[in-house]
């Protein structure tokens, strides 16, 4: 016994991940563009005013380091392609990098390393499931533009003669059904459920299975289905959990990104709250199967969201929660509306000042009046709120790194996100 624990205590202070600390299970998830100001911000969004205590969010019982993110350059500001490919191999590269490093060539990824190991592979997104991080698992490409080529890889990346990936949840049929390749044909062939039909979720019932629940994207949160994340990382891990050998699983929060660079604060706390609803069930899952490690991350932050802005000491978040629609529908229906006030009443619970109200007015009077909307929209509701933006894409701030379970503990401190791989990637080899 005492050779036994000093041998393990040597791996660990030489840093390596002893065998027995290796979980059988890994649930990776990813929320795209969320820098620290997106969790702190959602604290307070769902704080519930009747108490004095500012509760406590899912993230907060989990936090456990820092991440650096910067790419294989001189910017220090990462895309998604770079991020996810460093989170996904252990390799730094440049923007646009689909699992291929500087130098073009393909980088080994967890996933692919997880399939080849015999445990079940999965990847789950609201973008298309070929954009550029869950592709960063199960692809490789020297730019995250070539989306047909991305999906053709969930088929042509064979590992061990197998495909892939066993589970593939997201968006993406136009990529998958092309004149020049029938993807989702092929996937059938190769024993894989296929279905298109969000409520039809709970039909799948074995793996391998694919399901492809939009053209491209799903629509944002906000406007649509508030938990469409939710429910397929439920489907997802009673999936996966029926598999012996072990499963990886990569799930995103692929639009918290897409409102960062929208600069729209509403659209950005909804895609946050699914989520967050996500990590409660992953957080679950790990309680009634303590065999399994979660780790959440982001791959960088997007916009300079600034909780508080102009000068004053406050963030209203009534005002956030009041608005129902992302700011483009949102301009569109302002665009097609005979009184704006009316309008705006449909998606908004508090009421324009004459002030705003002018703006708004003089926007649907210019020459583009659906694009002057847009842009007033969101500040009309930025400057009620008091939230701040900086810019329109990325910015290099250090993420948070979120673990919970087995061997949680190795993820403590700062870190580069290729050690978050790295750390992971001992487990899975
Ligand atoms: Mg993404
Ligand atoms: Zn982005």
């Amino acid at each position: 016994m005492k050779t036994k624990y000093s041998l393990i205590s040597a791996c660990i202070f030489a840093g390596f991940a002893h065998a027995d600390d290796a979980p059988q299970n890994i649930i990776y998830m990813i929320g795209d563009g969320m820098g620290p100001a997106f969790t702190t911000a959602y604290r307070y969004y769902q704080d519930n005013p009747e108490t004095k205590e500012i509760e406590p969010t899912v993230y907060d019982s989990i936090l456990m380091g820092m991440a650096k993110t910067y790419p294989d350059d001189d910017t220090f500001v990462t895309d998604s392609a770079a991020s996810a490919t460093a989170l996904s191999s252990g390799i730094k590269s440049y923007n646009g990098a689909i699992a291929v490093d500087s130098e073009k060539k393909p980088v080994k990824t967890m996933l692919e390393m997880a399939k080849a190991q015999g445990m079940t592979t999965g990847l789950v997104a609201t973008s298309q499931i070929n954009h550029a991080t869950p592709a960063s698992f199960a692809a490789h490409n020297e730019s995250r533009r070539n989306y047909d080529d991305i999906a053709d890889d969930y088929l042509d990346n064979k590992i061990n003669g197998q495909l892939p990936v066993d589970l593939l949840l997201g968006g993406g049929v136009r990529y998958f059904e092309r004149e020049d390749r029938k993807l989702t044909e092929e996937f059938e062939r190769q024993g894989y459920q296929y279905i298109t039909d969000f409520d039809a979720l709970p039909s799948l019932q074995t793996l391998p299975a694919l399901g492809l629940f939009a053209d491209k994207a799903f629509p944002f949160a906000l406007d649509e289905n508030p938990n469409r994340l939710e429910v397929m990382t439920n489907k997802a891990l009673s999936l996966l959990q029926r598999t012996d050998n072990g499963f990886f699983v990569m799930i995103e929060g692929s639009q918290i990104d897409w409102c960062g660079h929208a600069n729209d604060i509403a659209c950005a706390m909804a895609e946050m709250d699914d989520f967050a609803k996500s990590i409660a069930l992953a957080k679950a899952y790990v309680d009634a199967h303590p065999d399994t490690l979660l780790v959440v991350t982001a791959d960088h932050s997007t916009g300079g969201l600034t909780i508080g802005a102009d000068g004053q000491y406050r963030w209203n978040t009534d005002v956030i929660k009041g608005v129902r629609q992302t700011a483009w529908p949102l301009a569109m229906s302002l665009a097609k509306a005979t009184d704006i006030k009316q309008a705006w009443s449909e998606s908004v619970d508090w009421a324009l000042s004459d002030e705003q109200y002018q703006q708004l007015k003089d926007a649907k009077q210019s020459e583009e009046p659906a694009k002057a909307l847009y842009r007033e929209v969101k500040d009309v509701i930025n400057k009620q709120s008091y939230t701040g933006w900086t810019t329109k894409g990325h910015t290099a701030v250090d993420v948070q790194v979120f673990a919970y379970g087995k061997s949680a503990q190795a993820f403590a401190g700062s870190q580069n996100n290729t050690d978050i791989a790295n750390k992971m990637i001992e487990f899975i080899r």
